[in-house]
């Protein structure tokens, strides 16, 4: 079942050939990214995040705690839209506010898509379980379908970073005995 949001993204989009053409889908499982450089949008309809709360920013993935909330992967969609259409609306601002750094939002870019574009789609779509996110952080999860809120596991790629990251912490720990 596709949402009438994402519906509507796919009509926006559908009206450009510049936009349409970028759109590729994610093989590797690791979610929503935009390249303004390229301009390619790649996403994966089965992926999106659980939030973090605002303290767990900056740690290590294996040592972050999801706070039960998500963003849908048709939300994750919507927000690299957002960053496509900031980029070709003004490619040399979004290009500031990309190098500005923000502690919670990674940069002022991602601050604004998350404010702007994500965050009012999940207040229309709270419904449905989406909610707004006070960060850019989260864990890349996998869904059972697009417009899901809940995640059924973290993705391979996280899972495998959990794992490299675990047994480095046992490694120093076994040279500390
Ligand atoms: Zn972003």
């Amino acid at each position: 079942m596709i949402s009438l949001s994402l519906l509507l993204v796919y009509t926006i989009l559908g009206k450009d050939k510049l936009i349409r053409n970028t759109v590729r889908g994610d093989t590797n499982r690791g979610g929503g990214q935009y390249d303004p450089e390229n301009n390619i949008l790649t996403f994966d309809p089965l992926v999106g995040v659980e939030h973090i709360n605002d303290d767990q920013m900056g740690k290590n993935i294996s040592d972050q705690k999801g706070n039960g909330k998500a963003t849908s992967p048709a939300s994750i969609f919507l927000h690299e839209a957002g960053h496509f259409l900031n980029y070709r609306n003004d490619y040399e601002g979004s290009s500031v506010l990309f190098e500005i750094e923000d502690k919670l939002f990674t940069n002022l870019e991602e601050r604004r898509v998350i404010r702007d574009v994500e965050n009012p789609f999940a207040a229309k779509k709270s419904g449905n379980g989406e909610s707004p996110r006070t960060n850019h952080g989260g864990i890349p999860s996998t869904f059972s379908s697009p417009t899901s809120t809940k995640p059924t596991g973290v993705t391979p790629a996280i899972r495998r970073q959990i794992a490299v990251e675990k047994a480095i912490k046992e490694a120093i720990k076994g040279n500390k005995n």
